[in-house]
């Protein structure tokens, strides 16, 4: 995660709560921010689950959720995953394209629109 403000990447720090919700660099408040991630993650992980319980639909929506709150690669790549295994190419794609955007060496992104174009 980086520091929206300075931009220096932020690094859970092993000292007070207080400081390790602060940006090291340039001081600002993280914690709101962290909260909202840590939300995303939480709904990311409740996809995850619900994929592995070959709920396509709810993982779809849990996904989706976590989108909303972050955007990031590996969301948008997973996303992209779930697209496919329900046949819907066009929006894989764009999930895929969506991960690339924000890591272009975000692997499955990479790997899956390798494959198509090849
Ligand atoms: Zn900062």
């Amino acid at each position: 995660m980086k520091c929206p403000v300075c931009r220096a990447l932020y690094r859970p720090a092993s000292a007070t709560a207080e400081a390790a919700q602060s940006c090291r660099r340039c001081g600002v408040n993280l914690s709101p921010l962290i909260q909202l991630h840590d939300r995303a993650v939480w709904h990311h992980r409740q996809a995850i689950q619900a994929f592995r319980a070959g709920d396509y639909a709810t993982a779809i929506a849990s996904n989706n959720q976590a989108i909303a709150l972050w955007s990031n690669a590996d969301f948008h790549a997973f996303a992209g995953q779930l697209w496919a295994l329900q046949g819907e190419f066009p929006q894989a794609i764009a999930a895929w394209k969506a991960a690339q955007q924000i890591d272009s060496q975000q692997a499955i992104a990479h790997t899956a629109l390798q494959y198509l174009t090849e």
